[in-house]
């Protein structure tokens, strides 16, 4: 994903037009530039319906570390502390084989928890599954809104599904069950092409 997608998103939310493209990265200036660019698009979606959107904190770990909910171990959010846990070698890793926008679904899946806790929606008690899937298609709208702005490169949406699939399990009995690779993958895309759905 392109480097200046938060100044596109808050250029988009001002109505302005999306500034030059630069290089995809996967590197701490790019990851806080997209971490901005969700700040600003969730924050825009939440205003709208009358919602302060406390923006969640983003930690780089580079060692497994206790967070407020559990080690670092690859990414999570805790809804407590509204942070969000990124162990960067293992995200480096998924980078590597996947591409760049591995490292920006994981985020943007991540903020979808943070959405789901100001939206209410992580008290009411639904199996994991459920949430997981809707963080899914959550970074799914985020990507689309990327898309529109004219930042997604070529392979970005490949790259995000391919993400959400590979994070997908058979677990079926399991309380950690966070859907099939298929219900993932599928989760992602039905965000892309109609943010609504995340919602249905
Ligand atoms: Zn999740």
């Amino acid at each position: 994903m392109k480097k200046q997608v938060a100044v596109s998103i808050l250029a988009l939310s001002l109505g302005l037009f999306p500034f030059q493209t630069t290089q995809a990265a996967w590197d701490s200036p790019t990851l806080s530039a997209v971490s901005n660019g969700l700040d600003a698009f969730w924050g825009g979606i939440l205003t709208r319906l009358g919602i302060r959107y406390t923006y969640p904190m983003v930690y780089s770990h580079r060692n497994i570390e206790l967070t407020p909910c559990g080690p670092s171990l690859l990414a999570h959010y805790c809804s407590d502390s509204n942070t969000i846990h990124l162990n960067m070698v293992q995200m480096d890793k998924l980078v590597e084989r996947v591409g760049d926008s591995a490292g920006f679904f994981s985020l943007a899946h991540e903020y979808g928890h943070s959405v789901q806790k100001h939206l209410g929606i992580l008290d009411k008690n639904l199996p994991i599954v459920v949430l997981e899937l809707q963080a899914d298609c959550l970074a799914g709208a985020f990507f689309a809104a990327t898309d529109e702005l004219g930042i997604l490169e070529p392979g970005d949406l490949k790259e995000g599904a391919m993400t959400a699939m590979m994070t997908g399990d058979y677990d079926y009995e399991h309380t950690h069950h966070h859907g099939t690779p298929e219900q993932r993958g599928r989760a992602f895309l039905s965000g892309f092409n109609d943010p609504k759905s995340c919602f249905q």
